[in-house]
């Protein structure tokens, strides 16, 4: 399992030395790094308690990362692959909730290189959310709101999903999502805005680089 990476993620590539002892799930190369992650790690540390390798309610199974709309923090939840696709399993979750009043399609988001450092991870990452958040009537989305702040829910509507897998030729083989996935996540979030910010200041309006660059 994907619990542990060899370089920190938060300053790669520094040297893994340090374990979260509150969660035993995030390393880092440092007390700073610790430090510098703090403020975001804490919102999930006591999560990860429940979504131990014991706790997986069946073997097809796995642990993703659910950023709620409505609620003040993202929580580990366990999606059932059955089979098919992790993202697919993220795409049901997605369709399940708080239905809309009119039909909407799900989209993905890969993320393949960690955001900041750009460096190959070992799996890919996938965040899954409504296709047209920022022109239905999808609310800001309150769980990274809180995480990252208030100006982050402009860009970001609706229940998103962060799930990973490996690519096995055609198929995506499922894996847990883990406490460095949501630093990536969460970096991945800060860095669609930063570029959005970008294009903003160039005269284009911020919806339409949103659209140009997650529908490519
Ligand atoms: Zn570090
Ligand atoms: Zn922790």
């Amino acid at each position: 399992m994907n619990t542990f990476t060899k370089s920190c993620p938060i300053c790669l590539p520094g040297e893994v030395t340090k374990r979260c002892t509150g969660c035993y799930g995030m390393v880092y190369c440092s007390l700073a790094c610790q430090k510098k992650d703090w403020k975001t790690h804490k919102v999930l540390c006591q999560n990860l308690t429940g979504f131990r390798e014991n706790d997986r309610p069946s073997s097809d199974s796995y642990r993703c990362i659910y950023f709620p709309d409505n609620e003040e923090k993202p929580r580990f939840i366990w999606l059932k692959v059955s089979g098919s696709e992790v993202t697919d399993a993220a795409s049901d979750f997605i369709e399940a909730l708080f239905p809309l009043p009119h039909d909407f399609s799900v989209a993905h988001q890969p993320i393949f290189d960690t955001p900041i450092f750009e460096k190959e991870m070992n799996h890919d990452l996938w965040i899954t959310h409504r296709a047209d958040y920022l022109m239905d009537v999808s609310v800001p989305n309150q769980s990274i709101m809180s995480v990252l702040g208030p100006e982050l829910g402009t860009f970001f509507r609706g229940p998103m999903v962060v799930s990973c897998c490996i690519e096995k030729g055609e198929d995506g083989i499922a894996v847990d999502a883990s406490m460095a996935d949501y630093r990536y996540a969460l970096d991945h979030f800060l860095q669609r805005k930063k570029s959005s910010d970008i294009k903003q200041h160039h005269g284009v309006p911020p919806w339409f680089a949103d659209l140009m660059t997650w529908e490519r």
